[in-house]
């Protein structure tokens, strides 16, 4: 997690690539100790306010459409998902251009 949201590192993974676009900025942070990265895609896909910015985008080794989503306003459907999935979110800060976690899901 720590690792996608150092400003300077090698890009290597989709989210590097989007993170690093000019006024791309972190809002909410949501992680889960359970791996249901899939389960969850699928039950996002089914929002009506959910569009994919393109296919099978962090979703090369499964079958899912993608693993990332764009959300045509608010989040408020998609919050419920998560936290139905178990997803919490954590607190964090900005250091420099830095996303710090200052706690963590136990
Ligand atoms: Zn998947």
């Amino acid at each position: 997690m720590a690792r996608h949201l150092r400003s300077e590192k090698k890009v290597r993974w989709h989210i590097d690539y989007i993170l690093a676009e000019p006024g791309i900025k972190v809002t909410k942070v949501w992680i889960n100790p359970v791996d249901c990265e899939c389960a969850t895609a699928e039950d996002v896909l089914q929002l009506p306010e959910i569009f994919l910015p393109g296919q099978r985008l962090g979703s090369s080794d499964c079958r899912c459409l993608s693993h990332f989503i764009g959300v045509d306003g608010e989040l408020v459907s998609l919050e419920g998902v998560l936290r139905r999935r178990g997803y919490e979110t954590l607190a964090w800060r900005r250091v420099g251009g830095d996303v710090e976690i200052l706690d963590e899901v136990g």
